[in-house]
């Protein structure tokens, strides 16, 4: 299944279109996306059986905002690829390496991205969405937690990042605009394998960033014992999970995202995004 929001409301989205949850549930379902993932079970349910009567209309990339609007907390990942870890020159975690996106910062998955100064960089990552409250939860029962998963972008102001006595993670990567995400949740069971998706980054067509999620040194089931074990996750979170080789601010030379670039990225079994790049005013 797959979910988004058109005019920031809840969506089912297929071949034919979309489907406005809230209209087709005739009221039955709210029309603000975290009400409806604070009731995921009963909304599969709805959807299951017996299948109810979906009326479709086409829509433009201009109506599509991200999955999760408004989510209540963000979580994301450094260095959660070996080869990343490589080209910047980082240790390998014994554990995972979290930070906060503060909820300001998403967009949709064909927003402009407000450029704050010229050295802002791409980061291309699987998003996890969290459908049902999880607290202390193990590796084993983790993926029952999950609603779906989309693609993001952790957009990142190296020069705030890196600057002393940092590090700001927080704050570099919390700009307006800096967290794309989209164009659709795609629940676990739509993937032959959900540990395992292809993951691209190109700006301007240029291929960036190749890699699988396979290669995550902390998957999906274990950034969600982990970060359960201490803070609850709970429904319409989001957890941006690290991303591979492949960022501006490592290559030789350096690269930084300029205004009239568009970014470009790209997760099997989900879909694309592309955001251009404006200054930001
Ligand atoms: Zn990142």
């Amino acid at each position: 299944m797959r979910i988004g929001t058109i005019d920031d409301r809840p969506a089912l989205i297929s071949e034919h279109g979309y489907c406005d949850i809230a209209t087709a549930s005739g009221g039955g379902f709210p029309a603000d996306p975290i009400g409806l993932l604070d009731r995921w079970a009963e909304f599969r349910a709805w959807v299951a059986e017996p299948a109810p009567r979906l009326d479709w209309a086409p829509y433009a990339d201009g109506q599509v905002g991200p999955p999760v609007p408004r989510p209540r907390q963000v979580f994301a990942l450094a260095v959660n690829y070996k080869d990343h870890a490589a080209e910047a020159t980082a240790e390998l975690p014994e554990y995972p390496i979290v930070f906060t996106k503060f909820p300001t910062c998403i967009t949709g998955p064909y927003d402009d991205v407000l450029l704050p100064s010229n050295r802002a960089d791409w980061e291309v990552e699987l998003v996890v969405v969290i459908g049902h409250r999880a607290h202390r939860v193990p590796q084993a029962q983790a993926w029952q937690h999950v609603a779906g998963l989309t693609v993001g972008q952790d957009i990142s102001e190296r020069r705030v990042q890196f600057r002393k006595p940092g590090p700001h993670l927080a704050m570099a990567k919390s700009f307006p605009t800096f967290g794309p995400t989209g164009p659709w949740l795609v629940t676990p069971d739509e993937f032959a394998n959900p540990d395992d998706l292809r993951l691209t980054c190109a700006i301007n067509g240029e291929p960036m960033q190749d890699s699988r999620t396979s290669l995550l040194i902390f998957g999906v089931p274990a950034l969600i014992e982990s970060i359960s074990a201490m803070v609850p996750l709970l429904p319409g979170d989001l957890i941006f999970t690290g991303t591979p080789a492949g960022v501006g601010s490592t290559r030789d030379p350096r690269r930084y995202l300029a205004p009239g670039d568009v970014i470009t990225s790209e997760i099997e079994g989900i879909g694309v995004m592309r955001n251009a790049c404006v200054e930001a005013r």
